[in-house]
């Protein structure tokens, strides 16, 4: 589904920022972003960053990608204070091990899409 709060998270991805929402009423902070609060049911949301570093947690290749003709490696890396992102990793299967520390960046599809990734920290 393709929400004002997914909207607004691709527009800024596009500009390099790495943001979601966090509840003016209550105080809680959700990945992925959300129009309403699933803590209050708050419509007042704020904009906050996300941590730009984090630690790769599970990962895999898949053979046949969505967006890209070669084999591309997914994972989940946790954030401290969110949870799990479920991203493009930007490195090797071979390169990775679990509680590999991780940093943000993005990555441009072959048909112009803006999306999240990280690679093991250099
Ligand atoms: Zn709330």
């Amino acid at each position: 589904m393709q929400d004002k709060a997914a909207e607004e998270f691709f527009a800024l991805l596009a500009r390099g920022e790495f943001r979601t929402t966090r509840c003016r009423g209550c105080g809680e902070t959700h990945y992925p972003p959300r129009v309403v609060c699933p803590a209050c049911l708050g419509e007042d949301m704020e904009w906050v960053d996300l941590p730009r570093e984090g630690t790769l947690v599970a990962f895999t290749q898949q053979r046949d990608a969505m967006r890209c003709r070669r084999p591309e490696v997914l994972g989940l890396v946790e954030l401290e204070g969110i949870g799990n992102v479920f991203t493009r990793i930007d490195a090797p299967l071979e390169d990775l091990r679990i509680g590999t520390r991780v940093a943000f960046d993005t990555w441009t599809s072959p048909d112009g899409v803006v999306l999240h990734q990280f690679r093991p920290r250099s």
